[in-house]
């Protein structure tokens, strides 16, 4: 054991010398993440695992290493706010699947496709989470997404979907609240361990749940206010979307289903500017149905095949079938409150729901929902921002989310501008976290 942890030392002395090393990345398009113009030909140092120096020109350090970046695109890694990590496995799924090691499987998905934080909303159990952070934040695991996580509040038998509920009731995930005064101690007690932000769901899930009622979420939302705390709000029709915000809530997830937008809440938008996590693409017909290698690359043939001969269409399940009967409304009203949605003030940010139910990839969805904000009328660098500035301003990461100096050195090299067509944010060269290259060949051989 003495010879290992020797050897461990060792070897984490060479990683901490090579960190230290300045480098060089020069010659290539640097999209900021701020939203403003692309430095052309620009030229940044690493050092530390931190930006050190960016711009048109600047004194690169005496013995640095230098990496040509000619003909390539620079672009901050991404943030996303709401995926449910740990119940998928790729040949089953489920809470027996919900261990520290498919956790950092998932991360490692996750900065594969150039995410650098992941925020798991109200599936993860809290102990086990905590101890992950304390875990990844020690440096016990190899290189992945930094893993963030909400507890989530519903109504006794309430809140997630049923497939998610029954990974969630096993591990006694949910914290159900029935009271007011339920739901500030519980939230008293979340802000005792660190908890930075909850999740609530306000769904009936069309009759068939019961509903947490205003009195408790309005309760929920000013105990985690008075502690500094986050609110993220699950909610899917007018009412409860404006019902939410009226509260306080911070972060709205998901659109409002078959119906449009009034001038009541556009006006309640303007007032309260809530962020807000799309979560657009759970509801189309998955990426893998393209057979493109981007969605495939990092997928067991087996599930590929497996969703390819699934042809029933149901919410949040992937299949390759035919368009859905509603599928022609539910764009319709995308295509008019999107942009009334953006215009009003809603904050945009990432988030994929990505494991919510079998047969999702990590990180893929990410490139699939800032198309669609490009579809939906986002230029390419306001999906970009909604991507990594916004998120990273959301969780309160100051050293995230735009290449500047001083930020924690997390980007993406693509061999195309995205800011020229949005689809080429998958046309990923290499992944850097931390300053340090992201194994991504190693970790398809692993996946395959
Ligand atoms: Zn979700």
């Amino acid at each position: 054991m003495k010879t290992l942890a020797f050897y461990i030392a060792l070897a984490s002395l060479a990683v901490i010398a090579h960190a230290q090393q300045a480098v060089v990345y020069e010659g290539g398009r640097l999209i900021i993440g701020d939203g403003s113009a692309a430095i052309e030909n620009g030229t940044f140092v690493v050092q530390n695992g931190h930006i050190t120096a960016i711009g048109r020109t600047i004194n690169a350090p005496a013995g640095a290493t230098r990496v040509n970046l000619a003909g390539k695109t620079v672009m901050p890694a991404m943030i996303n706010v709401h995926v449910h990590i740990g119940y998928e496995k790729y040949t089953t799924w489920g809470a027996q699947n919900y261990t520290a090691e498919n956790v950092l499987d998932h991360l490692q998905r996750e900065a594969f496709y150039g995410t650098a934080v992941t925020q798991s909303v109200g599936s993860s159990p809290l102990e086990a989470s905590l101890q992950f952070q304390r875990d990844q934040q020690s440096g016990k695991f190899p290189v992945a997404s930094r893993f963030f996580f909400t507890p989530g509040y519903a109504p006794p038998n309430g809140g997630p979907d049923e497939v998610l509920r029954e990974a969630t009731n096993a591990l006694h995930v949910i914290n159900e609240v029935s009271t007011a005064q339920e739901a500030r101690a519980s939230i008293q007690k979340m802000a005792g361990v660190g908890i930075k932000a909850v999740k609530i769901w306000v769904d009936d899930r069309r009759g068939t749940y019961p509903k947490m009622t205003p009195e408790v979420y309005t309760a929920i939302i000013d105990e985690a206010h008075k502690r500094g705390m986050i609110v993220h709000a699950h909610a899917t029709t007018l009412a409860d979307q404006k019902a939410v915000v009226k509260a306080g809530a911070d972060v709205l997830v998901h659109l409002v289903q078959n119906e449009r937008l009034d001038d009541e809440y556009l006006a309640l938008l303007k007032e309260k500017k809530p962020y807000w996590a799309t979560v657009i693409s759970l509801g189309d017909q998955t990426a893998v149905c393209q057979q493109d290698p981007f969605f495939e690359q990092a997928l067991p043939a087996a599930v590929i095949a497996k969703i390819r001969a699934t042809t029933e269409r149901r919410p949040l399940a992937p299949s390759c079938g035919p368009p859905s009967a509603n599928t022609a409304t539910r764009e319709a009203i995308l295509a008019y409150n999107f942009p009334r949605m953006i215009a009003a003030g809603a904050r945009i940010v990432l988030g994929t729901d990505t494991g919510v139910h079998p047969g999702h990839t990590f990180g893929s969805g990410e490139h699939v929902e800032l198309a669609r904000w490009v579809q939906l009328g986002l230029t390419p660098a306001q999906a970009i921002t909604a991507a990594t500035q916004r998120p990273a301003e959301l969780l309160g990461l100051k050293d995230m989310g735009t290449l500047a100096v001083g930020k924690r050195a997390n980007f993406l090299v693509l061999d195309a501008n995205p800011l020229e067509n949005i689809l080429n944010t998958r046309k990923i060269s290499s992944v850097y976290l931390d300053g340090a290259k992201f194994d991504r060949e190693a970790q398809l051989v692993r996946w395959k």
